[in-house]
């Protein structure tokens, strides 16, 4: 009897590999540009303490509240899968001291979780590229976060990509703000959904970030963080539109840019983009000086983003700039028992001398016909061919698959050295 089969957990994607293309290109060209601006990978595990993110990311968070996969596991740890990278990155600078009266500049990448309902560019586990810079306290570090992800877009061929800042200002031009909202909320008490109701005392600045479409005139209506900012704050914002006007960035303002968390401070950004409809936000940043102390660490100012790759995927697919990768240069045919016997070890050499070349070599046998039509569907430019009849006299055929060219014969052992110019031809 046939076995049932076992099918996907909802909300997880496998990615394909037809989907490579434009995972490589965003991966590859990400990890030379971090490089290339002197920022360093660090790899921490997907599995946390729940206590780490219930005091860094708050208790009275969608994530914390209502999309981590927590567990208690066979020893009691109560444990969660993380659902983004800040927290374990300052938890490893904390604990390996790499964040002591030191400058750091880190980037992450890796799998994220969280249960949330799961639509076009919104899944239950997704990637997120990262990074965050340490003991940097003014706007210069935050333009160059910025400019990295602006060249990052250049490079990968993305459009349509705005700059979005804000500014949270300091915890105590926080708190002033958060008397008026809250005032102004209660007086629309009847316009907030119970979501918003909910939030009104345990986290109203994330009530302007309510996606709800009736609750939007009475958001764009509501008191500005921008009103009750302190002067270090307005300082802080000043400069930072002072760095960005000198260097030539194009940005907007955008008073609703909040983050719910206690330890922002300062500046947020974010990068949107109108081509993927309400998931639009493809890399999300800003300043977090609390939070290091927060976790235990010596009190270090921080600035970071991370941007989710699924949607970085499905822009450039939109946009059709995926670049194909390489196809293969050669298909090495194998046809009769003693070409079997040796052509992987002409295959070897081949790769020992020129050690960028692309080669399949056909397993499993079967005729000439059926092994040259697999040539042809690899892609490949050139297939060599390896017979009884070149297997005797130690040469070896060469078709020309995408070109009108006659088939040739060599020698095998000119066969390294006529390769890069057939393949170039
Ligand atoms: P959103 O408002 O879309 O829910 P968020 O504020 O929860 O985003 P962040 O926590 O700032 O997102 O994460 C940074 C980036 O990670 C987002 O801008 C997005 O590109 C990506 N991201 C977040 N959640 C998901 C998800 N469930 N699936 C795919 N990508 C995601
Ligand atoms: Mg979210």
């Amino acid at each position: 009897m046939a076995q049932q089969q076992i099918k996907l957990v909802r909300g997880m994607h496998d990615i394909l590999p037809d989907e490579f293309d434009a995972w490589y290109q965003i991966e590859d060209s990400w990890r030379k540009l971090a490089q290339a601006y002197g920022y360093r990978q660090i790899r921490t595990p997907i599995l946390e303490k729940t206590a780490l993110f219930h005091r860094s990311i708050g208790e009275v968070t969608d994530i914390v509240e209502k999309e981590m996969y927590s567990f208690e596991d066979r020893g009691g740890d109560h444990l969660s899968l993380r659902p983004e990278g800040t927290a374990s990155v300052v938890r490893a600078g904390i604990e390996h001291g790499l964040l002591n009266d030191q400058q750091r500049r880190l980037w992450y990448s890796g799998p994220m979780f969280r249960r949330e309902r799961p639509q076009k560019g919104r899944y239950r586990q997704f990637y997120q590229l990262g990074a965050e810079t340490f003991g940097m306290p003014g706007a210069d570090i935050e333009v160059e976060l910025m400019q990295l992800v602006a060249r990052f877009w250049r490079q990968i061929g993305l459009q349509d990509i705005e700059l979005q800042i804000n500014t949270l200002g300091t915890a105590e031009s926080r708190r002033t703000y958060r008397k008026i909202l809250v005032e102004y909320l209660n007086d629309h008490h009847d316009q907030l959904d119970t979501d918003s109701q909910r939030r009104l005392q345990s986290n109203p600045l994330r009530i302007l970030d309510s996606k709800n479409p009736d609750m939007q005139a009475m958001i764009e209506a509501a008191p500005k963080l921008r009103d009750s900012l302190d002067a270090e704050s307005a300082e802080h914002f000043a400069r930072l539109q002072t760095l960005l006007d000198a260097n030539g960035m194009d940005y907007v303002i955008n008073p609703r840019l909040v983050r719910g968390l206690d330890y922002y401070s300062h500046t947020v950004f974010e990068y949107v983009t109108t081509t993927l409809g309400a998931q639009g936000t493809v890399c999300a940043g800003g300043r977090y000086d609390a939070l290091v102390e927060q976790l235990g660490g010596k009190p270090t100012t921080a600035a970071g983003f991370a941007m989710g790759i699924e949607r970085l995927v499905l822009m450039l697919q939109e946009q059709d700039r995926v670049q194909a990768q390489p196809a293969p240069d050669i298909y090495f045919l194998m046809v009769g028992e003693k070409p079997q016997q040796i052509g992987q070890s002409i295959a070897e050499s081949l790769r020992d001398q020129l050690p960028d070349l692309r080669l399949i070599t056909h397993c499993g046998g079967g005729s000439f016909k059926s092994q040259i039509k697999k040539a042809d569907k690899s892609g490949a430019t050139l297939a060599l061919i390896l017979g009884e009849d070149e297997a005797q006299q130690r040469q070896i055929g060469i078709k020309f698959l995408r070109q009108h060219k006659d088939q040739m014969t060599i020698e095998q052992t000119q066969l390294a050295a006529s390769l890069p110019s057939l393949l170039s031809e």
